[in-house]
């Protein structure tokens, strides 16, 4: 795809210092996604949160809310989280897509599937310490083949993220075993300082990955830095063909000032414009990856 497709991560779980523009309530974050969408966003990825704390939501009433206010004012791809709980009962780790997709006016189009297990703690190179020790993110192949399935039943297409190399070997029997499905959307997790289940966010890290994409497997690729500044690599993504995830969920992006997810859009599409490359729209993301709207 020519078209730089452009995902907007709108708030994941982070709060709202130092950017106060990280939405919370479903109608802020529908408000965010169709300013994105009319910067050149083509697909809106959300976590629901409570409307005045931000502390994270797995009520998959607050999602239907959240689709509902986004879907009104939009017809940007809608992404919600596939991590609004990690419970063991796979069930509940879909409930809020199955809650979502009783209705068109609601259901989610996309969801991220993390192919790979880690352990998510976050080191403080000052103070030389772990904020936790014993948290460990488990997604084995039987987790992937029941969320896969669970969210492909209601009519939702999973998407891959990468966390490294080996995440990429995964892939072809992923696909062999019908657990993933062609075309692919594949997602490349970068992390920024102290976030180490990731490649770092630089022009090795992410080539380490480009390295091992699967070739003769029909994808798009897209690169999403957690923690840090996607736009220092952009022209790089740019050039190489790529597609970006980004947003305020992910990293303030003070060197803007103090932007809104949408700023940040704008920004990247004038750097896409520079390499020659048009946003693509949601209707030509439904069209590659066969969504159904
Ligand atoms: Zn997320």
């Amino acid at each position: 795809m020519d078209e730089v497709l452009i995902e907007a991560r709108l708030n994941e779980y982070t709060p709202r210092e130092p950017n106060p523009n990280v939405p919370f309530s479903p109608e802020e974050i529908a408000e965010a996604a169709a300013a994105c969408r009319d910067a050149g966003a083509s697909v809106a990825h959300f976590h629901a949160r409570d409307s005045e704390t931000g502390a994270a939501s797995t009520d998959p009433a607050v999602y239907c809310e959240i689709g509902r206010a986004l879907r009104a004012s939009s017809d940007i791809v809608m992404m919600p989280t596939l991590g609004a709980t990690v419970s063991s009962v796979i069930e509940e780790r879909f409930a809020h897509i199955h809650a979502m997709a009783a209705s068109p006016a609601t259901r989610a189009e996309l969801v991220p599937l993390d192919l790979a297990s880690a352990n998510i703690s976050f080191y403080d190179s000052e103070k030389r310490s772990f904020d936790r020790e014993d948290s460990l993110y488990e997604n084995t192949v039987a987790t992937l083949r029941a969320l896969s399935e669970g969210v492909r039943a209601v009519g939702v297409r999973p998407i891959g993220v990468a966390y490294s190399v080996p995440s990429l070997r995964f892939v072809e029997p992923l696909l062999d075993t019908g657990v993933l499905e062609e075309p692919l959307y594949l997602q490349l997790l970068l992390t920024g300082e102290g976030v180490l289940s990731g490649h770092p966010v630089t022009p090795r890290g992410l080539a380490a990955l480009l390295d091992f994409i699967p070739a003769g497997v029909d994808l798009e690729w897209n690169v999403l830095a957690y923690g840090a500044n996607l736009l220092e690599l952009a022209d790089l993504v740019l050039e190489r063909g790529g597609h970006f995830a980004l947003g305020l969920g992910d990293y303030p992006y003070l060197e803007l000032g103090t932007p809104t997810n949408a700023n940040i859009v704008e920004k990247l599409v004038a750097m896409a414009r520079a390499h020659g490359r048009e946003p693509a729209t949601p209707a030509l993301v439904r069209d590659r990856f066969g969504l159904m709207g």
